[in-house]
């Protein structure tokens, strides 16, 4: 099949002392030679500085780095043009080699191209997009280890091991006039299996923390009007976000605040007081503070002297938090209520120790590979639902194994789709929609 040849700015668009703009495919350096009006040939990972030419104008001057294939990010030839950062400039630049024969990249193109000329699996070209878009260092180093073959380390260990199980029953399958298999490799099996189902479960497992370092936590502040909400919001920031004032209802909508605890993003919610409204706005402040308080990972309710908490029923999880302990001590009967004063910061650093625990946020184990998006995550269920049926039908009966045996083979076919070994064209325009341009 022969591909076109695809050009984008891989950097972003703007005004910056570089850019860099980048060609991948057959005629990625014949188009680099004419833009330059330079016909010298490329030196492979060699950096070169080049002219720039629109037909006959010259534009700018650029450093010119090839790489041939299959050395090169794609697996194809590359020619990457870093020239001035403007906008004009990088413009004309990419017009003029689409001219020459390129056409414009996809979102995601490039990494598509590397993943089907087998430079990466599926796991890791999830993790480029991810990488990019990584809202705190520790979410960056967790996609670096995923691109660097973590979690394909684990996968191919369980993909050996069932391999071994299945060969022991084709084995048997082949060879014995009457299939079923003797007690001692029937135990064996079924601890084989057994480890096997554990070890995916616990990669499932692993799914809430990379989704948390992923996609972040939402922490709602939920309250009656001027219970101090935005003052204790703006103390755990160290920020002035939201205007505090001692008028009820003046967070009339929800602000939101991005920040980091122990490295997971974390979006803060300072949601409107919960009361009867006045007028139209505040219904409509109170409304959306519901909506948002439903979908928080956490719910932290807070009261002081002569208010009660908020119920709201259903919630994941929820802790009290009795506020404005420097004016009056708590004296209620309520269990588990944190007290705190906003304003001196009292009690502050053991409600945010609480928080921290009570949404599991312990450090992210630098050894332990994470798995990070719902198509690994559903890939996974899969894997340890077959072993669960294989599991169930061994137990049943020892005997019959053609059944089990097809089950362990969809397993393995699982762990072919989890890696991209295997793959459809829906799971790949998923899979590659999510990604900028340039990339
Ligand atoms: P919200 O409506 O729940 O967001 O309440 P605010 O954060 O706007 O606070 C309402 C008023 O209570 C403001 O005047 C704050 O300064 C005051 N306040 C908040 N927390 C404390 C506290 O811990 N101690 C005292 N003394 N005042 C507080």
């Amino acid at each position: 099949m022969c591909l076109a040849t695809i050009v984008s700015q891989s950097t972003p668009s703007g005004f910056s002392a570089t850019a860099t703009i980048r060609l991948s495919g057959p005629k990625a350096t014949d188009i680099a030679k004419k833009l330059s009006k330079n016909n010298k040939p490329f030196k492979h990972r060699t950096a070169e500085v080049r002219n720039v030419y629109c037909e006959q104008d010259l534009i700018d001057e650029a450093v010119f780095t090839a790489f041939f294939s299959p050395k090169s990010y794609t697996g194809e030839n590359v020619v990457e043009i870093s020239c001035h950062g403007n906008i004009h400039i990088c413009e004309a630049t990419i017009k003029e080699t689409i001219r020459l024969g390129a056409r414009v990249a996809e979102p995601g193109e490039y990494t598509k191209r590397a993943f089907l000329n087998g430079k990466i699996n599926l796991i890791q070209a999830e993790s480029v997009a991810q990488l990019i878009n990584a809202k705190s260092i520790e979410a960056a180093k967790q996609q670096t280890k995923n691109l660097s073959g973590g979690v394909t380390k684990k996968i191919k260990r369980l993909k050996r091991d069932l391999i071994l199980s299945l060969a022991h029953l084709e084995y048997e399958l082949d060879v014995s006039e009457e299939v079923f298999l003797d007690a001692n490799t029937l135990i064996k099996l079924k601890k084989n299996l057994k480890d096997a189902l554990n070890f995916a479960n616990s990669i499932i497992d692993t799914f809430d923390k990379g989704a948390a370092l992923v996609y972040g936590v939402k922490i709602a502040f939920v309250g009656k009007p001027n219970v101090g909400k935005s003052t204790l919001v703006n103390k755990i920031l160290g920020v002035d976000k939201s205007i505090t004032s001692d008028t009820p209802g003046t967070t009339r909508d929800i602000v939101s605040t991005e920040t980091t605890m122990n490295g997971t993003p974390v979006l803060l919610l300072d949601t409107a007081g919960i009361h009867n409204p006045k007028d139209n706005i505040e219904a409509e402040g109170i409304r959306r503070a519901l909506d948002e308080i439903q979908s928080a990972d956490l719910v932290v309710s807070l009261f002081c002297k002569g208010t009660k908490p908020v119920d709201i029923k259903g919630l994941k999880k929820q802790i009290y938090v009795y506020n404005k302990i420097d004016l009056s001590p708590y004296t209620g009967g309520k269990k588990e209520v944190f007290m705190v004063s906003a304003t001196t910061g009292q009690g502050l650093n053991s409600l945010i120790n609480h928080i921290k625990e009570k949404i599991g946020f312990i450090r992210v184990d630098a050894a332990e590979p994470l798995i990070t998006t719902i198509r690994q995550k559903n890939a996974m269920l899969g894997i340890s639902s077959y072993l669960t049926s294989a599991l169930r039908l061994l137990n049943e009966n020892g005997k019959e194994i053609e059944l089990p045996a097809q089950e362990i083979r969809s397993a393995i076919d699982n762990i072919d789709l989890f890696t991209g070994k295997t793959t459809t064209n829906d799971i790949l325009d998923q899979v590659f929609s999510s990604f900028c341009v340039g990339k």
